[in-house]
């Protein structure tokens, strides 16, 4: 099987708590997919020098977030890993010229799990994580994402994780289901129209060309997974958004399926 390869927006770690759009659609998601083997998820929550994947036998849940209600801490999405895909990884990274690492300790943070939790509550898939490299700039991204492409012929399905808009000065003074402002929507609707076109190099140039890119996207994090999924779709897949909203005003809780053409003529 062929899966997708996924962008989804995980917004507040308070997400599996909040009834928003977003979560409705996210606990309803998980259902409509093929069940994959695997799920390797890309966070913008894990920034290391090289690319770096994990290889445990069970994760352990991170709380890697202070100030939320306990309810929270409380939550554990116990997932098993897998040596076997993890080196995979490895191998594919560095057919194509990319050094990684593996860790063998490290669990799943809340990039990983607050959506995983909605999308299979069972956590009874094994559940990778691969690290961000910040520094490195989406081009990068990219690459690692056209290294990993073959993944998805083999049943494990490629999450990139972060925040279609991520301006956290902004996202305090909110309530959890105030509308964006312009600026939020401008720059998502540029990034949906690159996406929808194919227009891959003008998406590797955002922060000049997109409007209130680095507003939006003060450090690039929360948006570099969006360049893996991109790059894991691979040449002539389409990009469909299968979802959005806004929470907190200036959160886009996007979500997008990289895919073939005709898969989307299938489904419409
Ligand atoms: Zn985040």
């Amino acid at each position: 099987m062929t899966l997708p390869s996924l962008f989804l927006s995980h917004g507040a770690p308070t997400l599996p708590l909040s009834d928003t759009p977003a979560r409705t659609f996210l606990t309803q998601f998980g259902a409509t997919l093929e069940r994959p083997k695997a799920i390797l998820v890309v966070s913008a929550h894990w920034e290391t020098a090289q690319p770096t994947v994990n290889a445990v036998e069970r994760n352990e849940t991170i709380h890697d977030f202070g100030g939320f209600p306990r309810a929270l801490y409380d939550m554990r999405y116990p997932a098993p890993g897998s040596a076997a895909v993890a080196a995979r990884v490895t191998e594919l990274l560095g057919a194509a010229g990319i050094a990684s690492k593996t860790d063998t300790k490290r669990g799943l943070d809340h990039g990983a799990w607050v959506p995983l939790l909605l999308m299979y509550p069972q956590a009874d898939i094994p559940v990778l994580q691969l690290s961000v490299q910040p520094h490195l700039g989406p081009e990068h991204h990219l690459r690692v994402g056209r290294a990993l492409a073959a993944l998805r012929d083999e049943g494990v399905l490629i999450i990139g994780s972060g925040s279609f808009t991520h301006d956290l000065s902004e996202f305090r003074g909110h309530a959890l289901n105030d509308p964006a402002p312009a600026w939020v929507n401008s720059f998502a609707d540029w990034v949906h129209d690159a996406l929808s076109a194919g227009k891959t190099a003008d998406l590797l140039d955002y922060r000049r060309q997109a409007p209130y890119a680095t507003k939006n996207h003060p450090t690039e994090e929360h948006l570099l997974p969006l360049y893996v999924a991109l790059g894991a779709a691979g040449e002539g897949e389409q990009a469909e958004r299968l979802h959005a909203s806004s929470t907190y005003s200036v959160l886009r809780m996007d979500v997008y399926a990289f895919h073939e053409r005709a898969t989307i003529a299938a489904v419409a």
